[in-house]
């Protein structure tokens, strides 16, 4: 059946499942793909170019901006980040659709960036973003802690973080609780395929 190819962005405060959301969503559709992000900062660990990010040289990632490859960036602590636009125009103009995993304040600029393409812009036609809730803040804490990998102090700032993040949540076309996974996972299955068209 043929679809409509969509642009797909999703934000969620750190702790509400968004990864294995979009790890789920990615088996579930094969013509879905993950928008990798470019960034200065040093592989860790067993991060891979161009399967975790695109690492690029400051000097490399500069000429990009300059050459508006961009659809948004942020300099966070020191290093660039950023998405580019051609990988997103190309999956689109192939039928496929992308993900994009991106905080806040970056879905504000993508937001404002598609705003401002023409009504017939592939892009602008598949544009759909998509908060995930967690089902409360004392559920949010209950999960931070329940991992034990983070320190009181790094749950205390993503705590603050969510509650920015849950208040700008109005700005986003579609919310979604995560509440039980599974079922979130149905509710965004659900929305990706009236969307696209395939019910
Ligand atoms: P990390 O270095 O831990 O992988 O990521 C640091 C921060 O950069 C995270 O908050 C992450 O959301 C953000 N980030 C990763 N990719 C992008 C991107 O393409 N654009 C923007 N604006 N932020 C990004």
């Amino acid at each position: 059946m043929k679809t409509k190819p969509l642009f797909i962005v999703m934000s969620a405060p750190s702790g509400c499942g968004k990864s294995t959301l979009i790890d789920l969503i990615l088996q579930e559709y094969c013509d879905i793909v993950y928008s990798i992000s470019c960034t200065t900062r040093a592989p860790r660990g067993e991060e891979e170019d161009g399967l975790d990010y695109h690492f690029k040289t400051k000097e490399r990632f500069e000429e990009l901006i300059k050459e508006n490859a961009f659809i948004e960036y942020a300099k966070v602590h020191d290093n660039y980040y950023g998405t580019l636009k051609g990988p997103i125009e190309e999956v689109l103009a192939e039928g496929n659709s992308m993900i994009l995993d991106i905080d806040v304040q970056g879905a504000a600029k993508v937001r404002e960036y598609v705003r401002n393409l023409p009504n017939n812009d592939p892009l602008k036609i598949g544009y759909v973003d998509i908060f995930i809730n967690p089902p409360s803040l004392e559920e949010l804490r209950a999960r931070l802690e329940g991992r034990g990998t983070d320190a009181p102090e790094v749950i205390a700032k993503r705590m603050a973080n969510a509650e920015g993040e849950m208040a700008r949540a109005g700005e986003y076309m579609v919310q979604v609780t995560n509440d039980d996974l599974t079922i979130c996972f149905k509710r965004l299955c659900d929305l990706i395929d009236a969307y696209s068209g395939r019910m």
